[in-house]
């Protein structure tokens, strides 16, 4: 077993048991974050049959999923863009991705309505909540919430699959994840993209329909390579 195999089997594993404490009936979606990782590194995850990869960056997606690994792209991959996205890469994002996780001001809804144009697909949307209400981060705050999904739904004719939230740094995660729930069911909304390697037990135990898992799997990214 490759060392990376050995990590996706630790980190299902440990994701089954989590969804069996959190009494989910379902287990969430596994997205392999392979953002700056090495091409060894994923062709080990897409040899474990690994099938959700979550990217941070249109750009480098693209040349990852578009380019070298083209071919396991065209057999059927999910994709998802879980970064910050710009109006001006709309057309790109949709083109590569089968879910934006990172839908955040109506700007973007409205780049993305155009860039879709009459027979184009959309991607699956998550709207993202800035939980910590922190300055530096996107996201939709929680307050305002409600007036968004309103716009989004009956303004553009999009209905989310979920919410997306990533805690700040230097906070227990758990807080964030009930309000993310809360805030979910408040609103008629489904899906729960919540938990990294640190906390995805936690995010999964609290009701989180997908978990977002990087370092985990892959080992460490290291940015200066
Ligand atoms: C990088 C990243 C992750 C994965 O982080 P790990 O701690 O390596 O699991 C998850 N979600 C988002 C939005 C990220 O940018």
């Amino acid at each position: 077993m490759s060392d990376i195999s050995q990590k996706h089997t630790d980190v299902l594993e440990a994701l089954a048991a989590a969804s069996k404490r959190g009494k989910q009936t379902e287990l969430p979606t596994l997205v392999a974050v392979s953002k700056v990782q090495p091409d060894g590194r994923i062709a080990d995850m897409l040899a474990t049959g690994q099938r959700v990869y979550g990217e941070n960056r249109v750009q480098e997606a693209q040349t990852r999923w578009g380019e070298t690994f083209a071919d396991h792209r065209a057999a059927g991959l999910e994709l998802r863009l879980i970064g910050p996205l710009q109006t001006n890469k709309a057309a790109d994002a949709i083109a590569l991705f089968d879910v934006i996780e990172t839908v955040d001001r109506e700007k973007l809804l409205k780049a993305l309505v155009k860039a879709v144009g009459d027979d184009g697909t959309m991607p699956r949307l998550y709207v993202q909540v800035n939980t910590g209400e922190e300055e530096q981060k996107s996201g939709v705050l929680p307050a305002d919430l409600p007036a968004f999904l309103k716009v989004m739904r009956e303004t553009y004719g999009l209905e989310p699959e979920g919410l997306m939230c990533i805690p700040p740094a230097d906070e227990a995660a758990s807080p964030h994840f009930w309000l993310l729930s809360n805030l979910a069911e408040d609103n008629g909304v489904k899906g729960l993209s919540m938990g990294m390697s640190g906390d995805f037990e936690i995010a999964t135990e609290m009701g989180a329909t997908s978990v977002r898992v990087g370092s985990a799997l892959f080992g460490a990214r290291d940015y200066k390579a």
